[in-house]
């Protein structure tokens, strides 16, 4: 059920520096063998992504953005597109995190719209759903992100969706400390992949919420897992590692 070779994704958020960004890359570069057969994404904030793209140039790990413009181009002041992220080098783009979708009012129309930009770009939309912690205690994990999910689907088909990497983060679990159950990861994503049989699509499904160097392996190597998005986690270059070298050995 899972892809191949597993994908582990660092969302630095709103952090860093142009400091970080050489320190980290250095470590990361000079310790290849340690993740080597698994795919390594850094997502930086959008004003570190050139000099993130300098120090990845001819590397392994790749290139990702947060956020993108629902828009191609015009007057939306502020807004970064796909094409300009693509010029960049970027070739995945994280769409619909929870936190955008809370404090940005990003909705499921947004998020499609997101989706398609980055598609008609080429880079790969890696698109976020997961539950709250009030529709997990009502039983209603896998109907919400089904529905979140179904949304995006009935927007750009079943051909495109089967293009997109999903990642399963259950809100509660992002920066808490407390990942999901083992159990629990399984018994979503299989409902997932399943539904998703159903009309033809197999995609890689990645989790993500308080995964660390410790529970990346574990996390990574359900059978229905393809890999991690990590926050926190991403921040710090001896830890990252140390989760990216913890799942190649899984892996
Ligand atoms: C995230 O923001 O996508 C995330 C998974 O964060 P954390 O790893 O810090 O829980």
């Amino acid at each position: 059920m899972g892809v191949k070779s597993k994908i582990v994704i660092g969302n630095w958020k709103m952090n860093g520096s142009a400091e970080l960004v050489e320190s980290f890359t250095r470590t990361m570069l000079d310790n290849q063998a340690a993740y080597a057969g698994i795919r390594v994404v850094l997502c930086p904030p959008f004003t570190l992504l050139q000099a993130m793209a300098d120090a990845l140039e001819g590397g392994p790990i790749l290139l990702g953005a947060q956020n993108v413009s629902e828009f191609e181009q015009g007057a939306h002041t502020g807004e970064i597109s796909a094409p300009m992220l693509a010029s960049m080098g970027t070739k995945m783009v994280i769409i619909g995190h929870s936190e955008r979708r809370a404090s940005r009012g990003e909705n499921d129309r947004i998020i499609a719209a997101k989706v398609k930009q980055a598609l008609s770009v080429g880079m790969v939309p890696v698109l976020c759903v997961g539950e709250t912690a009030e529709e997990k205690a009502r039983g209603d994990s896998g109907a919400v992100v089904w529905q979140q999910l179904s949304v995006v689907l009935h927007a750009i088909g079943s051909e495109l969706f089967g293009q997109l990497i999903v990642a399963y983060e259950p809100i509660w679990a992002i920066g808490s400390g407390s990942t999901a159950s083992t159990d629990d990861i399984l018994t979503i994503t299989t409902a997932i992949h399943a539904k998703l049989a159903q009309l033809g699509i197999q995609l890689p499904l990645l989790y993500g919420g308080s995964v660390n160097a410790g529970n990346a392996a574990q996390i990574s190597s359900l059978p229905t897992i393809s890999g991690l998005l990590v926050g926190g986690a991403s921040l710090q270059a001896g830890q990252f590692l140390l989760l990216c070298s913890n799942t190649a050995k899984g892996a």
